[in-house]
């Protein structure tokens, strides 16, 4: 678990602030939910699944509850929906952080944030198509250009079911050859394998059942709809027939944004799916669901490596220096500060070299100058810090004016 700091921590707002931007004015409400739920609310996520059996914060609390940290999000976005029976679709989007015991890594934490949107209450294909369209436009405006969307389709219940079995056949036919960590995901979770990197079992997954060939009319007709709108708006994809996702709950469309000049580790930037049985099993009417989580951090990884979205840094109109025994300051940031600008200033009456310099280090873009001479006058030295003008001595009175620059329209 990490500290998040100075300038980093206000890309972050940032970053969240220009998601919340994009889903609001497409419709979507904000969703707080608790940082802690029932445990069942994230047992229900299936237990072939690391993110339960091995990754959960999960813990008896003083009423002698089993309650977890959320490991993800939309868990609790359906036990919502389920005890407050919104009007549907209920689209809600979130920011926030999660808790896995994971191996810490590059892109990977014990405590990392989200940002995310669900729709609950509709089948439409074309609720597909807008969910993925939105972090679509998110990647865009973020400045990314090299992100890679794969999408597949696990097909219905039943479709899942029956090729989950055909894997399993086909990979224990596999004996030996199979390595021994897939042998043992194989037991538990046999669409896991398909995500093994190891090089001995590339070429048995290459040859393993495809999930297209299990699908119902319905599953095709749904996820032909999906890509045809996705087409329609021009956003690039591709079919990846032996994507799973790492949650259990999935099933119809799943889809994943890879950054792509990130290693396979941490190129998986966010990603999400249908979810059309969750709501029910968390005690809720058969409610639809379809949405999507992209990772804070390794998005943000990924904008480094593209030289987009900087951290900025802090943004201040003015520092105030005063050498007059710091009273003047108390009344000139007041002042300022209720005009709008953003303005810092040194305290502990420190000399002029001493309060210049964390001028200069707070990156305004003036300093304010106030000895006993511009006291006596009434008057205030306003010194660029970063345009190489000149300094100016200008009444107080006019302090306002000449900072927002409304003075200069009137000459
Ligand atoms: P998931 O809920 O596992 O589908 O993850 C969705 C996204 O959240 C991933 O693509 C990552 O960007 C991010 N993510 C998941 N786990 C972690 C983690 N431990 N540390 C940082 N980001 C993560």
């Amino acid at each position: 678990m990490r500290d998040i700091l100075p300038p980093e921590s206000a890309r972050w707002r940032r970053f969240n602030t220009v998601f919340a931007d994009i889903v609001e004015a497409a419709g979507y409400g904000q969703l707080i939910p608790p940082l802690l739920e029932d445990l069942g609310v994230f047992t229900r996520l299936g237990d072939a699944t690391d993110v339960v059996t091995k990754e959960m914060y999960d813990f008896v609390d003083k009423g002698d509850r089993r309650v977890a940290l959320r490991p993800e999000m939309t868990a609790g976005v359906c036990r919502s929906f389920a005890q407050h029976r919104p009007t549907t679709p209920w689209k809600t989007y979130y920011t926030g952080s999660n808790f896995r015991y994971e191996k810490p890594q590059r892109g990977r934490y014990r405590q990392f944030d989200q940002v995310g949107i669900e729709v609950l209450g509709a089948d439409d294909p074309h609720v597909d198509v807008e969910v993925i369209a939105l972090a679509w436009e998110f990647y865009r405006r973020l400045g990314l250009q090299h992100v890679r969307l794969i999408v597949n389709s696990l097909g219905e219940p039943g479709d899942r079911a029956r090729y989950v079995e055909a894997l399993r056949v086909h990979f224990e036919a596999a004996g030996d050859a199979l390595s021994a960590q897939s042998r043992e995901t194989l037991t538990r979770n046999p669409l896991r394998v398909l995500d093994s990197k190891r090089e001995g079992d590339r070429a048995i997954i290459a040859d393993a059942p495809r999930i297209a060939d299990f699908h119902t009319d319905e599953a095709a007709a749904h996820f032909a709809a999906v890509c045809e709108g996705l087409r329609s708006l021009g956003i690039p994809f591709e079919v990846e027939p032996k994507l799973v996702r790492g949650l259990d709950y999935y099933l119809r469309t799943i889809f994943e944004f890879q950054g792509g000049t990130l290693d396979s580790a941490q190129n998986a930037l966010g990603g999400g799916g249908r979810y059309d049985g969750l709501v029910e099993a968390l005690g809720g009417p058969p409610t639809p669901g379809v949405g999507f989580a992209l990772g804070i951090d390794r998005t943000l990884l990924a904008c480094d490596d593209e030289g987009v979205f900087p951290p900025e840094p802090r943004a201040l109109d003015a520092f105030v220096v005063d050498v007059t025994g710091g009273c003047e300051a108390i009344l000139l940031t007041a002042e300022l500060r209720a005009a709008g600008l953003a303005v810092d200033r040194g305290f502990e009456n420190r000399s002029m070299k001493a309060q210049m310099k964390l001028a200069n280090r707070s990156g305004a873009d003036a300093a304010l100058i106030v000895g006993d001479d511009e006291l006596t006058a009434g008057t205030i030295v306003v010194k660029p810090l970063r345009s190489g003008e000149e300094q100016v001595t200008i009444p107080r009175s006019d302090l306002i004016a000449h900072l927002t620059g409304t003075d200069r329209d009137d000459r």
